[in-house]
């Protein structure tokens, strides 16, 4: 901003505050159009910085990544309709163009290469880069072990048959998932397509899946009642709608793409529940340790001590991971993160000779393996530590996420750059986590909402033109953040000014140009393509397939019900009482005062009858797959006493939450 302009707006009256603002920059001085832009000057300028700032000569990461490797990628990874990872190789061989961050780019090409590797010799192998995740395969005395496989049913299979193309194939004797995120789970139903297991043999535990505990109640957990907005914000975060090229995607930061495929949910499984856990399988020992609430609610790491072979799970990775996920999840206590990897770091300190794990690629050597645990463990605790420091000086999230200091020996290792986690939003995290979102200025408490705050701004600005102008003004000087941060006034209470989606659109894409997060990136681009489309952007992502929902316990399905109550209805019906049996289990159920509430085996006195039926039922009924009458048909919903019950009740329930809708623009119902 010019400091004169600035000066003159204290002083002047109002019309000639606009006719100043008009000379700054007037609308006519710019292409207001949908299309996507090449990367500004300011925005080459900014790129061009980062190669200054970091240390690009080292390529020690290149020569690990590709260690081992024994083949390619089938058809270098394409799968049609589930994964185009020949697609993700536009960033191989090629300066980063000024259009992405150099620091991302070079991290894009680390991950977006995959094949067979081998880890340690007839013990360990992985599939890298066909996913997501890596499939890792324990060779042991008489067969295989399957560590995390994958999110995909269909990379699952793929990745198997590229290892036993190479290495024979081996009878399955237990599978071991990490954690309670899908994309280590997930693809469950590709071994069994890989003939390595039946159905049968893993729902009767035949073949064993170890997991750590709570990992079933987490993996659905999670994506139950928040599930919605997580899906369609995940659209954002993931960048599914963009373009695979320098001006879109460049990377799923964990492994090249997130691929598609309805995943499954194993739930016959054998629980990891003593904090230090050591199982034999197949004539080899693990020891197992539990680390919950890290980077996911219900997770484990492990050595194999015959091996010296460490697996960190997912908290300790080639990048920074996420404190705080965007899509919106619970937020993860970077403390005690950084302690289960010190934990580590001190029980195997002389016994580790390589680090393996279903994200980027492993680290070989006792002295390698431990400076890398530091990292990550000194990378998280100065997150926690420094953050609650400088909130009890009373700074505020923002400015302690721009004032904290971090080391350069912490903040400069490739390891822990922020391609997956944002630094900036990991220190917010952490402060709210612990102090909540109110900063201690009250103005927050007088808010009012975005769209009346931007209404008002806009009327002081004197109209939406001259905000524009002035926001153009911003975009010219290249403080892309404050041009976003001025048109939201008018995009929060209308999506029909263009030149304001237009412009909006432009400052959010050179702020992905410029991100060295790949998900802020992701968001930052999508962003863009949400204000240049006139139509909702399409809903991709289900959270829910069948053996989730089947998986759902009777009382988290209560509470879906109850937050589906829409008040007024509640309150025009009446009190509703009844017996809900739900995967046969009984439920007394009152509705009253726009509000439900079930208690486990109790029975209203003045219950109209019985509402029977199972998950799969009440979720094709709520989420329109199967009607009421159908499902009475054919007996999976029944009703006993009152059969009005069931109306009432269904008359209550909002049935009308949408799958896709906004979140830059402004919801329009
Ligand atoms: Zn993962």
């Amino acid at each position: 901003m010019k400091q004169s302009t600035k000066t003159l707006f204290t002083l002047l009256p109002l019309t000639m505050v606009m006719a100043q603002a008009l000379n700054a920059a007037p609308l006519d001085s710019y292409d207001f159009t949908a299309n996507s832009k090449d990367a500004t000057s300011y925005t080459a300028k900014a790129n061009q910085e980062v190669y200054k700032q970091l240390d690009f000569n080292n390529k020690k990461a290149f020569e690990e990544v590709d260690r081992g490797f024994i083949a390619p990628l089938d058809n270098g990874g394409f799968i049609k309709g589930i994964a185009d990872v020949p697609a993700m190789q536009f960033v191989q061989g090629k300066q980063a163009p000024d259009t992405v961050n150099p620091s991302l780019w070079r991290h894009s090409q680390l991950v977006n290469r995959g094949g067979l590797y081998e880890v340690l010799a007839n013990k360990i192998y992985q599939v890298r880069g066909n996913d997501v995740s890596n499939l890792t395969i324990i060779e042991t005395d008489n067969g295989i072990i399957l560590y995390d496989i994958e999110y995909s049913p269909e990379t699952m299979k793929a990745a198997y048959k590229l290892y036993a193309k190479h290495r024979g194939n081996r009878p399955l004797k237990a599978i071991i998932i990490s954690h309670s995120h899908t994309d280590h789970y997930g693809g469950i139903e590709g071994v069994i397509k890989s003939g390595l297991a039946s159905e049968q043999d893993i729902a009767s535990g035949k073949i064993p899946v170890y997991v750590p505990q709570g990992f079933v109640e987490h993996a659905v957990g999670e994506n139950v009642l928040f599930g919605n907005i997580m899906s369609r914000r995940a659209v954002y975060q993931y960048g599914f709608l963009l373009p695979k090229n320098e001006k879109g995607i460049t990377t799923a930061a964990l492994g090249p793409l997130v691929a598609a495929g309805a995943n499954g949910l194993p739930t016959t499984v054998h629980e990891i529940t003593k904090q230090k856990e050591s199982v034999t399988i197949d004539g080899l020992q693990f020891d197992f340790r539990l680390v919950p609430e890290s980077e996911a609610p219900s997770e484990m790491v492990f050595e194999i001590p015959a091996w010296g072979a460490v697996s960190m799970a997912e908290d300790v990775n080639h990048l920074q991971h996420n404190i705080y996920t965007m899509r919106g999840a619970k937020t993860r206590d970077a403390g005690k993160w950084a302690k289960y990897i010190n934990n580590a770091i001190v029980e195997w300190h002389d016994s580790a000779k390589v680090l393996f794990g279903p994200h980027t690629w492993p680290t070989w050597g006792n002295e390698e393996v431990i400076n890398y645990m530091k990292g990550q463990r000194d990378l998280y605790k100065a997150i926690n530590d420094q953050t609650t420091r400088l909130a009890n000086y009373g700074y505020r999230p923002r400015d302690i996420a721009k004032k904290i200091e971090i080391a350069d020996p912490i903040m400069k290792q490739w390891n822990n750059r922020d391609y997956y986690g944002n630094f900036e939003n990991n220190v917010i995290a952490t402060y709210v986590n612990n102090l909540g979102w109110f900063d201690g200025n009250p103005v927050e408490i007088a808010r009012h909402t975005d769209a009346d705050t931007g209404k008002r701004y806009v009327e002081s600005f004197g109209g939406e033109d001259v905000v524009i102008e002035k926001a153009l003004d911003y975009y010219q000087q290249g403080d892309y953040a404050f041009t976003v941060q001025l048109l939201n006034n008018i995009e929060s209470y209308n999506k029909d000014n263009k030149n304001a989606n237009y412009l909006m659109a432009d400052a959010f894409e050179q702020l992905g140009f410029q991100e060295e997060t790949a998900l802020n990136r992701n968001w930052y681009l999508t962003a863009a393509k949400e204000l240049r489309n006139d139509n909702l952007l399409p809903q991709v992502v289900n959270s829910a397939g069948p053996d989730v929902i089947k998986a759902i316990p009777s009382d988290l399905m209560m509470d879906v019900f109850a937050t589906r109550i829409v008040p007024q209805k509640s309150l025009d019906a009446g009190r509703i009482a009844f017996d809900f049996e739900l995967n046969g289990e009984s439920f007394g159920v009152e509705v009253e005062n726009g509000v439900m509430n079930s208690a486990l085996d109790y029975h209203p006195q003045d219950s109209m009858g019985t509402i029977k039926a199972d998950n799969m039922t009440l979720f094709g009924i709520i989420s329109h797959k199967l009607t009421v009458k159908d499902a009475l048909a054919t007996g999976a919903l029944k009703v006993t006493g009152d059969q009005t019950v069931l109306n009432n009740f269904m008359g209550v329930l909002d049935s009308n939450i949408p799958a896709n809708f906004n979140l830059i623009q402004p919801r329009m119902n």
